[in-house]
C-alpha cells in the first residue's frame, strides 16, 4: 500500500516533514491503511521524507529544546529526503535528522543544492550548536549527500521488494530553487502519481517564473498558507511600495523592511532597482519640507568593511553624488541618491547566489541584465556584514534620521539583526516599518503589525517596546500562492486528484482552501490531515 504520513506542523515546533510510505500489503489488506495490525503483516517498508522543518516562530518554540526537535519518528526506512525548497521550515530540521541516522541522499534543485548548506550553517550557528568543528562535520554530510536534480527530469530513489518510486522536481516560483515534487508510485499491483506542493510562488513574482500544473496528480498533498487571501495586484505594487516609502520618507528617518534572507530580499531589491531606474530623478522628499532631508555629519558615519563604505557614502568615497559632505544643501532627496541597505550577511550571501544563478531567472529579469542594468548589484545598494559594522549602522541610523530604507533580517522579527533596529527605532515617529510579508500569529511581526497602529508596543527579547514608529504594510510581495494562486494550480490539473490533503498554513486557511476546494472539486476528497 501507498501511505502519505505528515510528521510536520503538528507540535507548532516542527516544520513541513511529509512521508511518502510503500509497504507491500497483503492480499485483502485493509486498502485504507487504518487497521494497524496489517502494517505488521508486511514486507519492511521504504519509504521517502518531503522536507524536514523547523517551525521559525519564536513565541510557539520558546523554550524548545534539542529534545523537542529530536526526529520522533521511525527512520530505518527512509530511502531519501527530498527537499522542496529552502526555507527553514521546510529544511531546519536536517541536522537532526542526520543525528538521528538518516543515511540516505538529500535530492533537491541545483539551485536548492546551493543554498541548503548556507541555510543550514546559519541555522545549526543560530539553534543546535556553537562548536565550530561539529557545525562543520554535519555541513560536510549534508555536502556529501546532496543529490541535486534538473527540473524536469525523473530520478529513480529505490526499486525493491515489488515497490519502486521515482521523482520528478518541478519549478513552484516560490523561491529560487524551490520545486514541487512529482511522485511516481509502485507497490505491488498499485501504481500512482502523488504530488508534493512544497510552497507555491504567485504570477509575477520579479526573477521567478510561475508555477504550471502538474500534468498529472492522482493525489496531491498541497501547502495553503495563503488559503484564505488573495494578493493585493502584484502588477502594481511596484508602485505602492513606491507611494509608501516616499510617505515614509517625508520626515526622514528610517524605513525598515523585516525580510527574509532568500527570496524576498532579492524580490526588494529587483523592485526597489526598477523604481530607481524609472524615477531616477524624481524627488521623493524635497528639500524644503526638512531643513537638511541628507542632513548628517559625515564623521558620524560608522566604519565599515565595505569597499563602497557603508551607506556608500563614506567620506573617501569615489561616488560624489551620494556623498553627504558635498552636497549642497537645497538637494533634495531623488530616487537614484536614495541609500538602499541590506543589513545581513547572509541575505547578502544569498544574493550573490542570486546574481549567479541567473540562468534560473525569468525572462523578463534576464532581458533587464541583457540590457545592461544590475537588478541585484546596483550603486545605491550597500551590504552591511560585520556585526560591528551593523551596530555602528543602528546606532548612527537612530541618531541621525537620515533617510535610508534597511532591508534587514529575520522577515517576523523573531530574531536576527532586524530585532536590534526595531529596539532602537520604534519610538521615535519619524521611522517607519514596512512589512512585505506573511506575519505567523505570536511572532514580534504580527504584534507590531497588529498593536503599532493602535500605539501599542511589542515585546523584543523580554522587554517592552513602544511604537511611535509607522507601520505599514505592502501586499502583493508574498512569495506564496494566494487563494486564486492555488485554486489554479489544482484546477489546472487535467484529471483531478482522487484525494487533496491540505497541509501548511494556519487552521483558517486551510479551512477556508479546502472550503474552495470542495465548491470547485465536489468529487474529490478534500482533507486536513493533523
Ligand atoms: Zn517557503
Amino acid at each position: 500500500m501507498i501511505e502519505i504520513k505528515h510528521h510536520g506542523a503538528v507540535t507548532g515546533v516542527t516544520g513541513s516533514c511529509h512521508e511518502l510510505r510503500l509497504s507491500q500489503a497483503t492480499k485483502g489488506s485493509d486498502p485504507s491503511g487504518s487497521d494497524p495490525t496489517l502494517l505488521s503483516a508486511v514486507n519492511p517498508p521504504a519509504g521517502i521524507l518531503i522536507d524536514c522543518g523547523l517551525f521559525q516562530g519564536q513565541e510557539e518554540s520558546r523554550g524548545s529544546s534539542a529534545a523537542d526537535l529530536a526526529i520522533d519518528f521511525p527512520i530505518e526506512h527512509i530511502r531519501a529526503l527530498v527537499v522542496t525548497h529552502v526555507h527553514i521550515d521546510h529544511v531546519g530540521r536536517i541536522p537532526y535528522l542526520l543525528a538521528a541516522g538518516f543515511d540516505g541522499p538529500i535530492i533537491c534543485s541545483e539551485p536548492s543544492a546551493i543554498m541548503l548548506p548556507e541555510i543550514l550553517e546559519d541555522a545549526l550557528k543560530i539553534g543546535f550548536t556553537r562548536d565550530r568543528a561539529l557545525i562543520n562535520r554535519v555541513l560536510e554530510l549534508i555536502r556529501a549527500r546532496v543529490v541535486p536534480l534538473p527540473y524536469g527530469r525523473w530520478h529513480s530513489v529505490f526499486e525493491e521488494g515489488g515497490g519502486s518510486l521515482k521523482v520528478r522536481l518541478q519549478r513552484a516560483g516560490h523561491i529560487l530553487g524551490s520545486a514541487y515534487v512529482e511522485c511516481d508510485v509502485v507497490s505491488g499491483t498499485a501504481a500512482e502519481r502523488i504530488v508534493f506542493s512544497g510552497d507555491l510562488g504567485a504570477p509575477h513574482s520579479p526573477l521567478l517564473p510561475e508555477p504550471s500544473p502538474p500534468e498529472r496528480a492522482d493525489r496531491l498533498v498541497i501547502e495553503s498558507t495563503y488559503g484564505d487571501k488573495n494578493h493585493e495586484d502584484r502588477e502594481t505594487r511596484r508602485y505602492r511600495l513606491k507611494a509608501v516609502l516616499e510617505h515614509a520618507l517625508e520626515d526622514g528617518g528610517t524605513v525598515l523592511i523585516p525580510a527574509f534572507s532568500i527570496g524576498r530580499t532579492q524580490e526588494l531589491l529587483y523592485e526597489i532597482e526598477g523604481l530607481i531606474a524609472e524615477f531616477g530623478d524624481e524627488a521623493i522628499l524635497q528639500a524644503a519640507k526638512g531643513a537638511d532631508p541628507l542632513g548628517s555629519d559625515p564623521t558620524l558615519l560608522p566604519a565599515t568593511d565595505s569597499k563602497a563604505g557603508a551607506f556608500g557614502v563614506s567620506p573617501q568615497g569615489d561616488r560624489p553624488r551620494s556623498r553627504p559632505g558635498s552636497r549642497p544643501r537645497s538637494e533634495s532627496l531623488t530616487w537614484s541618491n536614495l541609500e538602499i541597505v541590506v543589513d545581513s550577511p547572509l541575505a547578502a550571501e544569498f544574493t550573490r547566489i542570486h546574481r549567479d544563478l541567473k540562468p534560473f531567472w525569468d525572462e523578463e529579469a534576464r532581458a533587464l541584465v541583457a540590457a545592461g542594468r544590475h537588478p541585484l548589484s546596483f550603486e545605491q545598494l550597500t551590504v552591511i556584514n560585520s556585526h560591528e559594522d551593523h551596530l555602528n549602522a543602528v546606532e548612527y541610523l537612530a541618531k541621525s534620521h537620515r533617510p535610508c530604507v534597511v532591508i534587514a533580517g529575520s522577515g517576523m522579527c523573531a530574531g536576527g539583526r532586524v530585532v536590534n533596529y526595531l529596539k532602537a527605532m520604534l519610538g521615535d515617529a519619524r521611522n517607519d516599518v514596512l512589512f512585505v510579508g506573511y506575519q505567523a500569529a505570536g511572532t514580534p511581526g504580527r504584534n507590531i503589525l497588529t498593536y503599532g497602529p493602535r500605539g501599542g508596543w511589542v515585546e523584543l527579547d523580554g522587554e517592552r517596546y513602544d511604537i511611535r514608529a509607522r507601520v505599514h504594510t505592502v501586499g502583493g510581495y508574498s512569495a506564496h500562492a494566494g487563494q486564486e494562486d492555488l485554486l489554479r494550480f489544482v484546477e489546472g490539473i487535467p484529471q483531478p486528484p482522487s484525494e487533496i490533503r491540505i497541509v501548511h498554513g494556519d487552521d483558517e486557511a486551510k479551512r477556508a482552501l479546502q472550503g474552495k476546494l470542495r465548491e470547485s472539486l465536489p468529487q474529490v476528497a478534500v482533507v486536513i490531515p493533523n
